[in-house]
């Protein structure tokens, strides 16, 4: 029979966080650890602005680019940030919407897009179908911005940099002084970077650093899901000043032939967000992350996370997969580090849950470890 399945689609595996997921359907009351969402709703204000919007009738197609009011209002705030002048915005269904756009618009067959290992699994995924070819930088067992190696990595075929902070699994904040460095030498080598900031509220030690503060050629991807607990709206965006306006415009174009719009109701639901102080919520999930570094620092090797929700621990015996078996057979899921890196040493452990979970979660573990 004529396979009609496209070798682009091969090239994909299915997540293995999903695997875990279904995985979790079989469990009874497991202690969950597996999916990076945040256990609290949609603030009950943001809600009745999305009804709000539904009930007078904002229900059909926006504008491609994004309802012009949230748009001005993100230029406006990345312009206070960034001092980017009338900056380039593009409304997305998700930061997964604008990765898919950016790399679609950026990536041709052979480039080489570079990332520090782990990373955030969708980037892989996302550019190999492309035909691009990852070129993935060892940041083990810091997890920091591994800046002299990225350098050493750039080569003429070098299309795109991309950063992560705070960071997917391994919930490490990028120093400043890093980030800096990072900048000068992207400079050098004129080589955009994508800095996909989706956990940029989610910062427990003072202000988490933006590329964006130090390097023009950046295009900026944001989140709605993460902060304000919307996974299933579908909102995000992305913003580029100057120097990357006409990567944005090019998003823009395809958006049209692909997502059409990001969700309309919701995106009235989003003008409303920005203003919203989710700092409350952020302070808790400080004390979340505490439960968990305080809690496994003694019987595994792990650093602080300073941002995101996620902690990156190493498995006894450095067996990823192993570990995470024995896990799951004990009603705790975790991931293991193959799924965002080219190394199966690591388990990586979401705390958005409750801190009931976490503390029986530490418990199940630290037992586990002996
Ligand atoms: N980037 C990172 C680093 C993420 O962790 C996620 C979600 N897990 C996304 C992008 C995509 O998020 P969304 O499409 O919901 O905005």
């Amino acid at each position: 029979m004529k396979d009609i399945i496209s070798k682009r689609a091969k090239l994909v595996d299915a997540s293995g966080i999903r695997k875990v997921f279904a995985l979790a359907a079989e469990l009874k009351d497991p202690v969950d650890f597996s999916i990076g969402q945040p256990d609290f709703d949609v603030p009950e204000a943001l809600k009745d602005e999305a009804i709000k919007a539904i009930k007078a009738g904002q229900n059909k197609y926006s504008q491609t680019a994004g309802d012009s009011l949230l748009r001005e209002k993100i230029a406006e705030q990345v312009e206070n940030e960034f001092g980017w002048v009338r900056p380039a915005v593009l409304v997305t269904s998700g930061v997964s919407g604008g990765l898919l756009l950016a790399f679609m618009a950026l990536v041709n067959p052979g480039d080489e897009v570079i990332m520090p290992d782990p990373y955030f699994v969708m980037y892989k995924h996302l550019v190999n179908m492309l035909g691009g070819k990852c070129v993935f930088v060892d940041s083990y067992p810091g997890f920091n911005l591994p800046v002299e190696k990225i350098a050493d990595s750039i080569t003429d075929k070098t299309k795109l940099i991309i950063i992560n902070s705070p960071c997917n699994p391994t919930g490490v904040v990028y120093t400043e002084q890093r980030i800096k460095a990072l900048a000068e030498i992207a400079a050098e080598n004129d080589v955009p970077v994508m800095t996909d900031e989706i956990y940029e509220k989610f910062c427990y030690d003072g202000r988490c650093a933006s590329i964006a503060t130090y390097y023009d050629k950046v295009l900026l991807l944001r989140g709605f899901s993460k902060p304000y607990a919307m996974t299933g709206w579908r909102l995000g965006y992305a913003a580029a000043g100057e120097s990357l306006k006409d990567v944005v415009e090019e998003m823009t174009k395809i958006q049209q032939y692909t997502f059409v719009c990001a969700p309309t109701p919701f995106q009235k639901a989003a003008i409303a967000a920005l203003d919203y102080d989710v700092s409350d919520f952020v302070d808790e999930y400080g004390i979340k992350r505490d439960l968990i570094y305080e809690g496994l620092k003694d019987k595994f090797e792990l650093v602080k996370p300073g941002g995101a929700f996620y902690a990156f621990v190493k498995a006894p015996g450095g067996k990823g997969t192993e570990f995470v078996e024995k896990a799951i057979k004990n009603n705790v899921l975790i991931i293991p580090g193959n799924v965002f890196s080219e190394k199966d040493t690591y388990f990586r452990i979401s705390y958005a849950t409750s801190d009931e979970k976490i503390r029986q979660g530490v418990e199940i573990l630290r037992k586990l470890a002996e």
